[in-house]
Parts: structure tokens; C-alpha cells; sequence
């Protein structure tokens, strides 16, 4: 089998994925209709939405994910994500995935954290109750918005357990507060039911991967790329269980990794566990299937990419059973203590 092959047999493929946040996920097209119903001028459209994708650097995406954030005015926008989200699931196959939705985002916009996240488990829900996969939800917060924000992400899950969340999450600017800051964070996360998922080695090194490791204590790291500048952090990764959910489109297209430059297979051929993402793919303009033809064009084999597909399923905090069906989330409803 050649790569063309074990890609065109990875479309049919039931997929995993691991990195996808529920606001990156809007569509072109949704995010000109919700534009034009705030009365905002940012995105009038299909071609303004485009322009936008051509960002500078890290910066320029996380100011473009404001603008996509400030549009959104009711529980209704954000079920609106979600169907553009479980669309893109249905239609590449993914049969499991682990999606961040962010409450501090939620919390910002000045938004019934309760109204949105209702609205975005009956779309979930009832993707799962038609049979195409099962959802699970990384509660997410935003590194620079501050440790006592993060705090708050939790405060609200023990106070309304959300059942379909499995993992928590720190996102947003890397670089702007050390990891160290949020271990009083993560080790709540325990007691809630929650596993430890860190973004780190985006745009930072290895030191910021190392740190977080040591403070934070992911079971999986959000890209984690940035390690490969370290051959002992390296082997050290590769003797863990902690997975790297790698976005290649995503690293390209904030210019933290030009393709051509990620490190991504040299991490696989160390024996690191790796699983690939598309992150944003709404505002990457990419599919999961294009994560995979872009590790192809790397040079990964057709072992090595369906190794990868694997890693998807196997890193996953809550995988199906191997012939087990998809299941509904239990306990969907409101949780008021
Ligand atoms: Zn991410």
C-alpha cells in the first residue's frame, strides 16, 4: 500500500481527534451570517472571511478568534458552532472527538454559562442519538486571562458538573504566563473527574513543554511540537504516556511551524505518541484528512499515518470499546446545586 492508498482508505476510516475547538470550528459561511445579525462589519463576506485567514503570526490568529468570539450573542450562536462542528464530523468520518468549549469565553461575552453549554449538549446529543459518534468536552481556559479565571472554569463544573466533560484544558497565549502559575488549577482537576490536557510547544520551546510537565502534569499536550528542540525532553516524552495532539495546517498558518519545518515525524520516529488535529478548522480552512495528506507529504508511511490514527482512538481520556456502538452522554440535563 502507498500513501495515496492509506489515505483514500483513511477517509472511509472511522477517525478520532483530539484538538478541535468548539469556536474554530464556524464556518465561512456561518461566521458572515452571524456577522450581518450583530450588525458588524468584520466579515460582510465569503472573501472577507478568506482575507482574514492570512494572519501574522500568533497574534494576528488570536485576534482574529476575538473578532470570530464577538459575534457570538446567545446560546443559539453557539449551538450554531456546534452543528457546523458535529457537521464536519459526520461528513469526514470522525467517530469520536474531544472538543474544547471554554467557559471563560463564555463568561466574557457576558453569557449564561448554563444557557450556552445546554445549548450546545442538545447538538451534541443528538449527533450521538442518530449514531454518528460520540462527543466529549475539554473545559477550557485561557492562559491569559489568569489563573483566578481558570479557577472560576472549575469553580462552575463542581458547582453544575457538566457530565459529558472529560478533561481540562489551558489554551490561549502561551507565552504570556508561566505554567507554574496554574498548578494550584490542575491539581483540583482529580478530585472533578477531569483529566490534564495542557497547550504547550506551540510557539513555545522545549523549556515551556518541560514546565509544563512538571507543573501541570498532562495526560496529552495540544501540539507540543516545540519539544523536538530537546533530544533528552524528547526521550523523555517517548517513555511517557503523554500524547501530542499536533496541528500541522495550524502550526503552518500561525508560522509556529512552517510545514516544511515541523518536527512532527523526527517526534514519531522517536517513539513519541502523536495524534493529529486540525485545531481550528474553520478558520484554518482545513479538514482532518488534510492533517493526515500533509504528514504524507512529510514523508510518513502508510504504518506510520495509520499508527497515527490509532494514537487517536488509543489517547483518547474516554475511548469506545473496541465493538462497542456509539452511546449517548448520560445525565445531559442541567445539574443546579
Ligand atoms: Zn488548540
Amino acid at each position: 500500500m502507498n500513501a495515496a492508498e492509506a489515505l483514500r482508505a483513511l477517509r472511509l476510516r472511522p477517525k478520532a481527534e483530539l484538538h478541535l475547538h468548539l469556536e474554530g470550528s464556524v464556518r465561512p459561511a456561518t461566521l458572515v451570517r452571524l456577522a450581518r445579525a450583530a450588525g458588524s462589519p468584520l466579515f460582510p463576506d465569503l472573501a472577507a472571511v478568506r482575507a482574514r485567514r492570512r494572519f501574522d503570526g500568533l497574534p494576528g490568529f488570536l485576534s482574529l478568534y476575538r473578532d470570530v468570539c464577538r459575534l457570538l450573542r446567545s446560546p443559539a450562536d453557539f449551538a450554531l458552532l456546534a452543528r457546523d462542528l458535529t457537521a464536519r464530523l459526520r461528513r469526514e468520518r470522525i467517530t469520536y472527538a474531544e472538543v474544547y468549549v471554554s467557559p471563560a469565553i463564555v463568561d466574557r461575552l457576558g453569557l449564561d454559562w448554563l444557557a450556552v453549554r445546554d445549548a450546545v449538549e442538545a447538538v451534541f446529543a443528538g449527533h450521538e442519538r442518530r449514531g454518528h459518534g460520540r462527543i466529549r468536552v475539554l473545559l477550557d481556559a485561557v492562559r491569559h486571562f489568569g489563573p483566578d479565571a481558570a479557577h472560576r472554569v472549575l469553580d462552575l463544573h463542581a458547582r453544575h458538573p457538566w457530565p459529558r466533560a472529560v478533561g481540562f484544558g489551558l489554551g490561549g497565549d502561551e507565552l504570556a504566563l508561566p505554567a507554574r502559575d496554574f498548578a494550584s488549577v490542575y491539581r483540583r482537576l482529580d478530585r472533578l473527574g477531569l483529566a490534564p490536557v495542557v497547550h504547550a510547544g506551540e510557539v513555545g520551546g522545549p523549556d515551556s513543554v518541560a514546565d509544563a510537565l512538571r507543573w501541570l502534569k498532562p495526560r496529552r499536550i495540544a501540539h507540543g511540537v516545540g519539544a523536538a528542540g530537546d533530544p533528552a525532553l524528547v526521550r523523555r516524552l517517548a517513555r511517557s504516556d503523554v500524547a501530542l495532539d499536533v496541528c500541522l495546517t495550524s502550526n503552518d498558518a500561525t508560522g509556529a511551524f512552517p510545514l516544511p519545518r515541523s518536527p512532527v515525524l523526527a517526534l514519531l520516529r522517536a517513539g513519541v505518541t502523536v495524534t493529529l488535529a486540525t485545531d481550528d478548522p474553520g478558520l484554518f480552512g482545513t479538514t482532518l484528512l488534510g492533517e493526515y495528506r500533509c504528514l504524507a507529504r512529510l514523508g510518513a508511511t502508510p504504518l506510520e499515518l495509520a499508527a497515527v490514527a490509532r494514537s487517536g482512538f488509543r489517547a483518547a481520556f474516554a475511548p469506545p470499546g473496541r465493538h462497542q456502538p456509539p452511546r449517548p452522554a448520560t445525565g445531559s440535563a442541567r445539574t443546579r446545586s
